[in-house]
């Protein structure tokens, strides 16, 4: 016989340990099922191993600038055994972290693959073939999206073309490096090789580099990409790929115009793909739409009672604080709370932690003039910051954009160093409805890099002081 729980998630990421976590808070009796290792692609082959990765690469950056500093250095030597064992070190503490929290919370984690038997049971496969049976009363769907491949035109082979899983634990550094695809994941990795000394190509088949930010932040990054040596070919798609093992043939189209060139490695970074094959999805019932993500409802209900679904299984923006915010939500109806914060994906930071950093939030002046908005556009250089020109970090913008109406900040946009940490600020000030009037008026701390972010609202309104 086996037990029946009240929540049953299927996938250990930061959307279903979350809502797992939730779930025991409200009294559930709660099980995950794991297939590989707790905290998903975030914590083991995401978004903290390559944080770790990256400001190795940065130090090393920052070691060949000593002398500005007044330090003399000589010979610095990539070790990159050690950078990679420090980053795998990483993402493990922080598994065994999690593994920790399902204990504290009295929640049973059974390793295996889950696939739905019926509406209200799951089957188990353990990595020894050994198969169990779980029954639930609510179930979420947490299993995450892995690298997006094109059969038999882009496809990864583990050794020459790379997903960002390989590209995470390279034996050695590439002499050359063919990056496809422009979005954070892609410039993450181009910064972190190139800093390190591969020769670094871009290819994005849109005009610009990360195309999701506002226009004058990507074309800040492409200037700084290529004044760092990368090469940066936008508009270009890459026809295909002539795979060795020694390396890889391109044949890139650029403006209509065919290039072959050789890389050592390329790394495949032109999005996700929900994971919701072999699951039983839709023999239980449950719903999914043409990219075969999972289709929700603002509670995360799928198709089908007592079944639900979050995170990037669920479809874009492909974002770990998305995953786990959109737990909570579903932990909390499942729980038959009453207030439910329903999420407001108007409002969700998107950080991208190349060199220089970006953080955004909300509209781009493009996409506020689209939606009908007259703006008014703050800008403010780190230039004329203090602290960046103290630390040497004097390239970036704050950019702010609001509504010329009402004072409602629209949307705010940096890049530079800390970029990702001061969007906060922003994304609570949006939250709050916060005008410029309430930003212009709190005091900042001097020096910061914050006080960027309150010079920048002073612009919006003609009247900065540091300018
Ligand atoms: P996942 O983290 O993918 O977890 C899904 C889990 O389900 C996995 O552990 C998987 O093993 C398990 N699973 C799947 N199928 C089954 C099954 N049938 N049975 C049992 N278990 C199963 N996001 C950010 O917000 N910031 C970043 O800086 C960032 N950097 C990234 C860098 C890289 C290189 C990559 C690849 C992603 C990055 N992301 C980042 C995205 C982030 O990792 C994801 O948005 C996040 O992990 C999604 O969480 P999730 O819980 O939905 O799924």
């Amino acid at each position: 016989m086996s037990q029946t729980y009240d929540v049953v998630v299927i996938g250990g990421g930061p959307g279903g340990y979350t809502a797992a976590i939730r779930a025991a808070q409200l009294g559930k009796s709660v099980a995950v099922i794991e297939k590989e290792k707790l905290g998903g692609v975030c914590l083991n082959w995401g978004c903290i191993p390559t944080k770790a990765l990256l400001k190795a690469s940065e130090f090393y950056t920052a070691m060949s600038h000593a002398s500005d500093f007044g330090f003399k250095v000589k010979g610095v030597d990539v070790d990159v055994k050690k950078l990679i064992s420090r980053s795998r070190d990483v993402a493990g503490k922080l598994s065994g972290g999690v593994e920790y929290l399902m204990k504290k919370n009295k929640i049973d984690v059974i390793e295996g693959t889950a696939k739905f038997s019926s509406k209200n049971t799951l089957d188990v496969t353990d990595k020894k073939g050994k198969l169990s049976s779980v029954s639930f009363t609510n179930a979420i769907v947490a299993t995450g999206a892995r690298a997006r491949q094109i059969p038999g035109v882009l496809e990864a082979d583990g050794h020459t073309v790379w997903t960002a899983k390989e590209a995470m634990v390279p034996e050695k550094l590439p002499k050359s490096l063919l990056v496809i695809g422009a979005g954070a994941i892609g410039v993450e990795f181009a910064s972190f090789y190139n800093a390190l000394g591969t020769d670094v190509t871009i290819v994005e088949a849109q005009d610009r580099v990360t195309p999701a930010e506002d226009k004058e932040i990507s074309k800040n990054l492409e200037k700084s990409l290529k004044s760092q040596g990368m090469e940066i070919l936008t508009n270009t798609m890459t026809k295909s790929l002539k795979v060795s093992k020694k390396d890889a043939e391109a044949t890139l189209e650029i403006k209509g115009k065919a290039k072959k060139q050789k890389f050592e490695k390329v790394l495949l970074a032109i999005g996700v793909q929900a994971n919701t094959e072999g699951l039983g999805l839709e023999e239980v019932g449950v719903g999914m739409n043409e990219r075969a993500d999972i289709t929700v409802d603002e509670f995360y209900r799928t198709t089908q009672s007592g079944i639900y679904a979050i995170g990037d299984v669920v479809g874009a923006p492909w974002l770990a604080h998305v995953a786990s915010h959109e737990a909570i939500v579903a932990a909390e109806h499942i729980a038959g709370q009453n207030h439910i914060h329903t999420m407001d994906y108007t409002n969700i930071p998107g950080c991208t932690y190349c060199t220089p950093q970006i953080g955004s939030v909300g509209y781009s002046e493009e996409k506020a003039k689209e939606a009908g908005y007259k703006v008014k556009v703050g800008r403010y250089n780190y230039q004329a910051n203090g602290k960046a020109l103290a630390i040497g970090e004097a390239e970036g913008l704050v950019k702010t954009v609001f509504d010329e109406e009402t004072g409602e900040l629209l949307g705010a946009h940096i890049i530079g160093a800390e970029a990702t940490e001061m969007i906060s600020t922003f994304v609570i000030g949006r939250h709050l409805e916060t005008t410029e009037e309430e930003f212009l008026t709190a005091c900042l701390p001097h020096p910061t890099l914050s006080e960027m972010m309150g010079e920048s609202v002073l612009d919006s309104l003609g009247r900065a002081i540091n300018a």
